[in-house]
């Protein structure tokens, strides 16, 4: 895949069905979107297949597999392969973080492992690559027992082949650890994503309060380096959770990830 803009759909969803969006993107050039299992349930799978296959977009990620509570975990075949059948490049996973009343976080995370090893095989038989975002450390109560790039890294190292790394400037900006990981990450081959938006200061809800690239403190041009000098070379993936942005027309926003992307990433293939 080219040096190109991806969109993810969340971007724009509160105002943009999956087939609107589709075709706001088709007018702005963008060949690679990454989708939601629950807005293609919204428009129906048929219609949204058509939409794709008329546009000549492929799927970068599906969205997603998880949270790991039994009844979830019973629809990942499902998902994964609707994941198959949209011709996605990976599947994101999701853990979930503690389940109501725990406190061992040692425990869920080792659980959280063990289904992701489970979710890598049936990943692995219908021919999906699995996705693991590590997500913000404020995320570990509720949403997740996967914080860091290291904690991604050692699980892949143990699970071999068929499992990657999305990267996304917003959960993983701060960390210290940086560098290295996005090496060891791209020297396994397994970066599979860059999400791209960025860090409000103050930022006022944890899941709902991104910002635009450029309007917040994340060194973007420095990360896009990083993960370009581990040899990632997909597309740059924008997605930008905000009630701010969700608000506005959904062409005025994609006008904007474009224009910002543009200016802030080189070599962007964007016509
Ligand atoms: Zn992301």
């Amino acid at each position: 895949m080219n040096r190109e803009i991806a969109i993810n759909h969340a971007t724009v969803r509160e105002k943009a069905d999956m087939l609107a969006f589709i075709e706001l993107c088709a007018e702005r050039h963008i060949r690679a979107v990454s989708i939601w299992g629950d807005e293609i349930d919204k428009v129906g799978e048929a219609a949204a297949l058509a939409a794709l296959r008329q546009s000549g977009m492929t799927v970068y990620g599906y969205n997603r597999v998880g949270p790991f509570i039994t009844s979830q975990l019973d629809n990942a075949a499902a998902q994964l392969e609707q994941a198959a059948r949209f011709g996605a490049d990976h599947v994101l996973v999701f853990t979930g973080g503690l389940v109501d009343g725990e406190q061992d976080l040692k425990a869920a995370r080792r659980r959280h492992e063990d289904n992701i090893g489970d979710l890598l095989d049936q990943a692995r038989q219908t021919g999906v690559k699995l996705a693991l975002e590590p997500l913000h450390p404020m995320l570990v109560g509720d949403r997740t027992t996967l914080a860091s790039l290291s904690h991604a890294n050692s699980i892949c190292d143990a699970l071999g082949d068929g499992i990657g790394i999305v990267i996304d400037v917003h959960h993983v900006w701060w960390d210290e650890r940086l560098e290295d990981e996005i090496a060891h990450a791209g020297k396994a081959g397994r970066i599979l994503g860059f999400h791209v938006n960025d860090w409000l200061v103050p930022t006022r809800h944890l899941l709902r309060d991104r910002g635009m690239m450029g309007d917040g403190i994340i060194d973007l041009p420095n990360l896009d380096r990083l993960v370009r000098a581990a040899g990632y070379d997909g597309p740059v993936e924008v997605e930008i959770f905000s009630d701010d942005w969700a608000a506005r027309p959904p062409a005025q926003v994609l006008d904007t990830v474009i224009q910002r992307c543009e200016q802030i990433f080189s070599d962007l293939v964007t016509r």
